[in-house]
């Protein structure tokens, strides 16, 4: 049998750092997916990283990809979790489609919007809602609590939505997010409550802080669903390795281009790498957050602050909190703040990963050629993934099969869409009911008194 793996804490070796305290235990998945985040404020690391078997993996061409999902969940989680349970996991979570369209020969666009809120992250958030319901404690009912500006909102809320023994309470500012995000948010419905605040994003997340940090509401068994959660990484390896099943035979390496914001999505392809899939190449485009690609160039690490907002927003990140995590595993240490404690090794790191910065010009130019050349649509961010995979082959010549990511559908960006094709893209099935739902959320005001009268009377904490 496999060996049993531990996680450790990114920060572990991070002395003489003020009001930090390495952490220099190992606790368990089930650990790590409650608590989110290390105690010294590390993000979890496994300390082992289980092989492949390439044989098993061109074993599940054509096949379902839930099978995929528990093959790969099996090799972290064997020891902690049934058979029976994972199966269980992997079909209720991935109930849509993966496309992989040709672009041209040996190219291709993988389509990760299928999903309820047609963005990539529906599949690491459905599939760790579904492991924190297993694993709560018997009986145990867990409460979410997350701000949002927008987008996040969602689809941590669709993820929960119907999820045993844990309830979602979903706070936004009330001016601030748009009428079809106001739709998405008041209507999820079931365990999923919105909660509409006179305030501003901050102050939801203050809200938020207040009642994780108030001793008097303990009780209560709260949980973030942290987007830097390991239980959010570990889903994000299987569609690499899909990609290889479907796409590639015995002795064929793999180019793969994921479009980059706080590194997670990458970070499942290292990970895939590291269990043995031949990837010749990962690429992470940026968009003009350029931290991580001056990196690779110049050897020093300066995050970008404040963030520049680009088209593909979901990316507008100018320090990216799984950095952490690429650090560590090529032997480096970089904190919360984006301060570099060890180096990692640069060489390694070069030759695995290429990394280029896409600007919003570029972005723009890309979204149109595509559609004019290939009859391909793509949204700001998979147009970032794709015009840095088409850069890599221009540098490096020509190579098949290649993947990129498409991480959010294009409907979800009408008006750019419009501009730049002259076309109103479709919603996908997952979303054409949207106008339609009816739901209405909790208004509240800003003040904590109130807030927290309102977790006291609402709230279960028991099934
Ligand atoms: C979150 C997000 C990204 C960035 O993914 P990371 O894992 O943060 O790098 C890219 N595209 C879309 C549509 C996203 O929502």
């Amino acid at each position: 049998m496999e060996k049993q793996i531990r996680y450790y804490s990114t920060n572990r070796n991070l002395e003489g750092v003020e009001d930090i305290i390495p952490f220099k235990g190992y606790v368990s998945f089930q650990e790590a997916l409650l608590r989110g985040q290390a105690p010294d404020e590390g993000l979890f690391m496994p300390d082992y990283i289980p092989r492949l078997s390439i044989d098993d993996v061109l074993a599940l061409k054509n096949r379902p990809y839930p099978e995929i999902a528990l093959l790969v969940a099996k090799l972290f989680l064997h020891d902690e979790i049934s058979h029976e349970t994972l199966e269980k996991v992997v079909h209720d979570s991935y109930n849509f489609d993966i496309p992989l369209e040709t672009v041209i020969d040996g190219k291709y666009v993988m389509r990760l919007d299928q999903g309820p809120t047609a963005s990539f992250k529906d599949f690491a958030a459905r599939m760790m809602a579904r492991l924190m319901s297993h694993f709560r404690g018997k009986g145990k009912r867990l409460n979410v609590l997350v701000a949002t500006s927008g987008d996040t909102g969602s689809a941590v809320g669709e993820a929960f939505k119907g999820v045993e023994g844990i309830d979602v309470n979903i706070l936004y500012p009330r001016a601030e997010v748009s009428g079809r995000q106001k739709k998405q948010l008041d209507t999820i419905g079931k365990n999923v409550r919105a909660l509409s605040i006179d305030g501003k994003f901050d102050d939801c997340q203050d809200l938020v802080k207040q009642a994780f940090s108030d001793p008097s509401l303990e009780y209560l068994n709260f949980t973030s669903a942290n987007s830097i959660n390991f239980g959010r990484i570990l889903p994000q390896i299987v569609y690499y390795i899909y990609a290889y099943a479907h796409l590639c035979g015995k002795g064929d390496e793999i180019v793969i281009s994921v479009p980059s914001g706080n590194f997670g999505n990458a970070l499942g392809c290292e990970y895939a790498r590291r269990m043995g899939l031949p990837v010749k190449k990962l690429i992470m485009p940026t968009n003009e957050n350029d931290e991580f690609p001056r990196y690779l160039k110049t050897g020093v690490y300066e995050k970008v602050s404040p963030s520049r907002a680009c088209l593909s927003n979901a990316m507008n990140v100018g320090h990216p909190s799984n950095l952490a995590r690429f650090f560590n595993l090529y032997g480096g240490t970089v904190d919360r703040l984006g301060k570099v404690h060890k180096y990692p090794d640069i060489d390694t790191m070069r030759k695995n990963v290429f990394s280029v910065s896409i600007s919003d010009d570029v972005t723009k130019e890309c979204i149109k050629q595509t559609y004019e050349t290939y009859g391909v649509i793509l949204e700001p961010h998979g147009a970032v993934g794709w015009r840095g995979l088409e850069i890599f082959l221009e540098k490096n010549g020509d190579f098949s099969p290649c993947v990129s990511l498409e991480t959010a559908h294009p409907a979800k960006f009408p008006d750019e869409i419009i501009e730049l094709l002259g076309i109103t893209p479709e919603l996908p099935d997952s979303m054409k009911d949207i106008d339609r739902r009816e739901g209405e959320p909790a208004e509240l005001p800003m003040a904590y008194g109130i807030f927290k009268e309102y977790l006291q009377d609402n709230l279960k904490i028991r099934d």
